[in-house]
């Protein structure tokens, strides 16, 4: 249960005095002290609850402390607290089974988070297939590290420009706002159709892989079209190119399903994951790879590791976290719940002025916002806010709803162990905060 903390400004000082935040500029940094959590709430220094709406970075997905899982980890703490990436564990064993038999696919390499992952796939990508460029999409995040950033295609690359060589990128399954001056029913067409032409642009015999999400996160819950990834994967298959997913947002639960893909019915060549892996309780990501890929490494130099490839803590967490998903039924819940959150999203399309689309699958959301519903005109601009934005974080804030707001968008990314009530109370705090953003908006 949250208490008050007796020194909680001191510790949210030092932590500023000290140490680094990222994705900020530090004299702005303002963080919450954050001391326990529970199931869906997370509790602050000054004694209050709040709902995670957010699931911290979309990652912890069965919710905050859950018990098996520090049972798992005490355990494993216990037996053996590390092991070098050169040797066989018990952990490693059953975990790599394990991702074969929820994935179809054949091996997996495991690295310590989401860019890692990253990395180590498009690095599999060119030494398997030769050829040097990687395709990624515009409106996409893969990570922080310095080929993972180059291979986002949103603004959180723009630091690091020009970035590692062989990049290229194509525009996104948006169907809210086509690009090029085309409408939805022309976009579903174009956006595959316009792939193929770079593809020929740049040299299919260059092109070692395309990468995306496997449902585009943090750039506003992209929901592709039913067509998107049949065409997406005969087109790779046609030029014998690789189809990575990104599913380290997607995956593990986030649509209902253990990879967002599995909802089109195709198979990537190469899938990657963290987050949801473990829920977040311990840093894990993976590589997985199909049969092909796996065969070629049986006699090739696999150039890469990691001094934490296959920490037995964080499998140990991942294989119970694993559990919790299949012993409680949570993809279930989540598809059950997720006919709910789409339902109220709708209901406040049609409520608010603010609210131009919704976009969600299973307890992946967002409410994309807007100062006029017939222009489509941006509550706040690409890469900015506003004070609309600003009043709904506010108000979200005073509520002790955590929540992931970007640009004009409103996530609702709540743990996948969240209570209809509880949600229900979220979305009505959203709700308050729709308001006073259409009362700004209508005058
Ligand atoms: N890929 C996607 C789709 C993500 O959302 C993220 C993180 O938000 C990453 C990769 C990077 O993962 P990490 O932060 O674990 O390195």
């Amino acid at each position: 249960m949250p208490e008050m903390h007796p020194d909680s400004q001191h510790i949210i000082e030092e932590n500023r005095e000290f140490t680094m935040f990222s994705w900020s500029v530090q004299n702005q940094a303002n963080p919450i002290h954050m001391t326990g959590g529970k199931g869906s709430h997370f509790f602050d220094g000054s004694g209050n609850a709040w709902l995670d709406m957010a699931s911290q970075l979309v990652s912890i997905n069965v919710g905050h402390q859950h018990p098996k899982i520090l049972q798992a980890i005490k355990d494993q703490v216990d037996t053996m607290c590390f092991a070098g990436p050169g040797f066989a564990t018990d952990v490693r064993a059953e975990l790599g089974r394990k991702l074969s038999e929820v994935t179809g696919l054949a091996k997996s390499f495991f690295t310590l988070g989401g860019s890692e992952a990253n990395e180590n796939a498009m690095k599999m990508a060119r030494l398997y297939t030769g050829r040097p460029k990687i395709i990624t999409r515009y409106r996409s995040y893969h990570g922080a590290t310095m080929g993972s950033m180059t291979a986002s295609g949103d603004p959180r690359r723009w630091p690091v420009e020009p970035g590692v060589p062989g990049i290229v990128r194509v525009f996104d399954p948006y169907m809210y706002r086509p690009p090029l001056g085309m409408t939805a029913e022309q976009w579903e067409e174009g956006c595959i159709s316009h792939i193929e032409e770079v593809i020929q642009m740049e040299g299919p015999h260059t092109i070692a892989a395309i990468m995306v999400e496997g449902i585009t996160g943090s750039n506003g819950v992209l929901v592709p079209p039913d067509s998107y990834y049949p065409r997406l994967r005969a087109l790779c298959d046609k030029y014998s190119i690789l189809l990575i997913t990104d599913e380290v947002m997607s995956g593990f639960g986030r649509t209902g399903t253990w990879l967002a893909t599995q909802h089109y019915g195709i198979k990537p060549d190469i899938v990657t994951c963290a987050k949801g892996l473990t829920s977040g309780y311990m840093p894990l990501g993976a590589v997985i790879v199909n049969d092909k890929i796996a065969d070629y490494f049986e006699t090739h130099f696999l150039a890469g590791g990691l001094t934490y490839s296959g920490h037995p803590v964080s499998l140990a967490a991942a294989i119970a976290n694993i559990k919790v998903y299949e012993e409680e039924n949570i993809f279930e819940h989540v598809r059950e719940l997720g006919v709910h959150l789409g339902q109220r999203l709708e209901a406040m399309k049609r409520k608010f002025a603010c609210v131009g689309d919704v976009r969600y699958i299973g307890l992946f959301s967002v409410l994309e916002l807007v100062k006029d519903k017939a222009t489509k005109e941006p509550l706040a601009p690409f890469n900015g806010t506003s004070p609309e934005m600003g009043k709904l974080a506010a108000h979200l804030k005073s509520k002790h709803i955590y929540a992931m707001l970007r640009f004009n968008w409103a996530f609702v990314c709540p743990p996948l162990v969240i209570t209809k009530e509880e949600l229900d109370h979220g979305l009505d705090m959203y709700e308050e905060a729709l308001a006073l953003v259409d009362q700004m908006i209508l005058g």
